[in-house]
């Protein structure tokens, strides 16, 4: 049993979505693309699951449907059904998976109240158990996107939560202790309480295989009602392990979003691309650049004359309780904080070897944020790290 396509993306998430999009508006023939994912819906946006569908016609959908195997030689994908598709430009959108505590040597994960986030089905489980211990306490395992994110949506549903990660503060990958101290002060004027500094031991269980309590490695034991877990990522590149060159946890691509093997690309969360801003390859894993680098992949696979170089600064931002943050580029090197950190308006750049390569800004306007963007994609010179304090927002907006 088998079908054959001239384009394949492997994945349905916010990459396949995109590229989906950009296929659709170059113009593709009835039966020459289609999308196979694991996930029972067709491709959406991931990041309202924690604060619409993508697709457009003319397009076979291969839904609920786990690809297995695959062959970068014969250019054939073997699905759990027992179907073998075949391709001739594969594009790899298979994203990553949530890291799970018996990685980190604990278990419970399968708890009917412990709760992942990645995917709809994850997002409806989720709403199921908060709804059922409305007034109780949840325990968030994880400083970072997922665990402040679903902090703050479970205290907007009236749970009382405690956080809990190793770190000695939020967001270590990205906030400077300044920047995370003022997070970390509002979360608590909403009632969160943070235990940092110390991770899961184990969980207790009742009778019905429902935790109960956890305990935590410094002898705190917490009562919980239920538990979120958020503790990090790894891209799904298991099926192309010794067929396709891997960097950084991803598969490597180059400007093109093509992998070793040139009839096959990879674009999102699984895929190592050259940042020209950064002159090297980086995994990103936010949905901008899943986006971006999806429509970059179409565009230089349909029309490869055309395609210029993919010339991106990589771009975060959330969104929790009534604050709002953005962040351009990257964090590394020497920073400067400015405005008003008592206030609702202010941020940090990151000077490294004398240019400014990176900008964060909590309670911006628009026009400011195109602005923070704007100048990090220049990387300007910068010769004087208290002028650039003292002249603070004003010298994005004056670029
Ligand atoms: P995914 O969207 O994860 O899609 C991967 C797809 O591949 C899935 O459909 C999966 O089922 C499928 N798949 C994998 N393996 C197989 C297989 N073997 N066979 C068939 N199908 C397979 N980023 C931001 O920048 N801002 C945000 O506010 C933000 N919020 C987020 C909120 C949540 C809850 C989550 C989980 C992520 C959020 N992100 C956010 C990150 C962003 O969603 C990801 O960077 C983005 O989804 C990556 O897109 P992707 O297509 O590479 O992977
Ligand atoms: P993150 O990588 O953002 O954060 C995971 C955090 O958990 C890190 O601080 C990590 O510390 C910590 N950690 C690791 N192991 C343990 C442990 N055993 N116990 C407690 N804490 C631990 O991943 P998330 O899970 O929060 O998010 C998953 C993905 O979803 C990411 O790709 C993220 O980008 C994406 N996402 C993005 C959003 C956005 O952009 N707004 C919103 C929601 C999700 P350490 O760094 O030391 O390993």
């Amino acid at each position: 049993m088998g079908r054959a396509f001239v384009y394949v993306i492997l994945g349905g998430g916010v990459a396949a979505g995109y590229a989906a999009l950009e296929f659709s508006n170059r113009g593709v023939s009835h039966g020459e693309l289609c999308i196979i994912s694991e996930e029972s819906v067709a491709p959406y946006e991931r990041p309202a699951l924690s604060k619409g569908y993508l697709l457009p016609e003319g397009i076979e959908l291969v839904l609920g449907t786990r690809v297995i195997s695959a062959d970068v030689r014969r250019k054939t994908l073997l699905t759990a059904a027992g179907e073998t598709i075949s391709y001739k430009i594969l594009i790899v959108a298979t994203g990553a998976r949530a890291l799970k505590l018996e990685e980190f040597g604990v278990n419970g994960s399968d708890a009917e109240n412990v709760c992942y986030l990645r995917d709809l089905t994850d997002a409806n489980r989720l709403v199921d158990v908060m709804h059922s211990c409305s007034g109780g306490n949840a325990v968030v395992i994880g400083g970072g996107y997922i665990g402040m994110e679903c902090a703050a949506s479970l205290v907007i549903n009236k749970i009382n939560v405690t956080m809990v990660f190793p770190e000695a503060q939020c967001m270590p990958r990205l906030f400077t202790p300044k920047i995370a101290s003022f997070y970390e002060d509002y979360y608590k004027s909403k009632g969160v309480e943070f235990v940092k500094g110390t991770a899961l031991s184990s969980f207790d269980m009742d009778a019905d295989g429902k935790v109960v309590a956890v305990n935590l490695r410094d002898g705190k034991r917490l009562l919980v009602d239920m538990v979120v877990v958020g503790i990090g990522i790894r891209p799904n590149t298991s099926l192309f392990e010794g067929q396709l060159t891997l960097e950084k946890g991803g598969i490597k691509v180059n400007e093109k979003m093509q992998s070793s093997n040139s009839s096959v690309y990879a674009v999102g969360d699984v895929a190592a691309f050259p940042v020209k801003l950064f002159g090297e390859t980086r995994r990103l894993e936010h949905v901008d650049s899943a986006r971006k680098c999806a429509r970059h992949a179409v565009a230089a696979i349909m029309e490869p004359e055309k395609s210029g170089e993919f010339d991106y600064v990589p771009f975060f931002y959330s969104r929790i309780f009534a604050l709002s943050w953005q962040f351009y580029g990257d964090n590394v090197g020497e920073v400067v904080h400015f405005g008003d950190f008592s206030g609702n308006t202010f941020g940090a750049y990151w000077v490294n070897k004398g240019h400014l390569v990176g900008s964060f800004l909590e309670g911006g306007t628009k026009e400011e944020y195109a602005a923070i963007a704007m100048v990090t994609g220049l990387k300007p010179a910068i010769e004087d790290l208290a002028e650039l304090e003292s002249r603070g927002l004003s010298y994005a907006m004056a670029v």
